[in-house]
């Protein structure tokens, strides 16, 4: 049985946490504010923001089709992951489970809270197998940590294996749905409310186009997102990047074009590199990259930082021995890169 109090730290389970100004009063109809200590002037950057971000939030759940209370919001994905420790793992005693290879900033965020990071490698086809990574669990795992689709892999990972997990795990599961909009596979997205164990992560960095505000976001049933709002900083998200995601969020039509380009490119662009003599693989990819298995990847790699294109060399990553992660990019870059390639001797 799922019992969320026993997988919290005690201490978070009994935080009182800081009530701030904008906490204790929250209406709107008030004209004078005089309980936050800020400036009368330079308005509107004198005042703080919003805390719990209700309107932003609110545009985020009619667009994903939940409930505002199921979104914690946060200064990129990476606050979300870094929380997830801060809330469910006791430092020096606790552990989670990762797949290898995959985003680097659970174990980094392991390591930092000084958590054991178990990690279970993919198959050959970059695919889990349930299985073998529940083995790896025991007592004092709290977390296991997804990707799908897989960085840098690109591939989405196998549902039933994903579901089987969901089942039998009695700790928390995160599903890092940071590339989902470029995927046709359901999404997990559409899950939480099934499964009580369940946090998906989503970010406005890649298919929203807008990396350079920071707003990542977790989706999970409202006793997981209540712990995420005791524990984060009480103003995590300024102003201006509130302002901002709300801007893109309105241009859904742009955002839902530009993922559409960018599949079509990712089609092109895979199927040439493919052609290339000094390409050995391509792998199949549902995100805004893909992963491609060179004759000589460091060499490649270095000619085209010679070129002035920049990919990224995962030749040293387990399973991706002489592999090159290629971001899908305009049309014109995306040509850059081929003539450079075609010109490699
Ligand atoms: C790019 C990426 C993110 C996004 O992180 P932000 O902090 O929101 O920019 C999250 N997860 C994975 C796997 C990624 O590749």
């Amino acid at each position: 049985m799922f019992d969320l109090k026993s997988l919290v730290r005690p201490n978070i389970w009994a935080l009182k946490p800081y009530s701030s100004a904008r906490d204790e009063y929250s209406g709107k109809e008030a004209h004078t504010f005089l309980d936050a200590n800020e400036s009368p002037y330079n308005n509107p950057y004198n005042r703080y923001p919003d805390p719990l971000q209700r309107e932003l939030k609110q545009q985020i759940a009619v667009l994903k089709e939940i409930r505002p209370e199921q979104i914690f919001l946060g200064n990129g994905s990476d606050e979300a992951i870094d929380l997830v420790f801060r809330i469910f793992c006791t430092p020096g005693r606790d552990n989670v489970v990762s797949i290898e290879p995959s985003y680097g900033m659970y174990e980094v965020c392991a390591d930092i809270n000084n958590i054991e990071c178990r990690k279970v490698l993919l198959n050959s086809r970059f695919d889990i197998e349930s299985e073998r990574l529940l083995e790896v669990c025991n007592e004092r795992t709290k977390v296991i940590f997804l990707c799908t689709p897989n960085n840098p892999t690109g591939n989405t990972l196998n549902s039933g294996e994903i579901k089987n997990i969901l089942d039998r795990f009695n700790g928390i599961v995160v599903i890092d749905e940071a590339y989902g909009e470029f995927s046709d596979q359901p999404l997990w997205r559409n899950e939480i409310n099934r499964y009580p164990n369940l946090i998906v992560l989503n970010t406005l960095s890649k298919a929203w186009a807008s990396a350079g505000i920071r707003l990542g976001m977790a989706f999970a049933q409202v006793d997981i997102i209540a712990l995420f709002n005791k524990v984060k900083y009480p103003y995590n998200i300024n102003i201006l990047t509130q302002q901002k995601a709300k801007d893109i969020l309105n241009r859904r039509l742009d955002i839902e074009d530009w993922i559409k380009q960018t599949k079509n490119e990712r089609l092109s662009l895979m199927y040439a590199v493919n052609e290339l003599d000094i390409c050995e693989q391509v792998f199949p990819s549902e995100a805004n990259f893909f992963l491609a298995r060179f004759k000589n990847a460091n060499s490649v790699y270095d000619y085209l930082v010679n070129q002035g294109i920049i990919v990224r060399n995962r030749s040293q990553v387990k399973l991706c021995d002489e592999c090159l992660r290629i971001t899908i990019g305009s049309p014109q870059e995306n040509t850059a890169l081929l003539s450079a390639l075609r010109q490699f001797k």
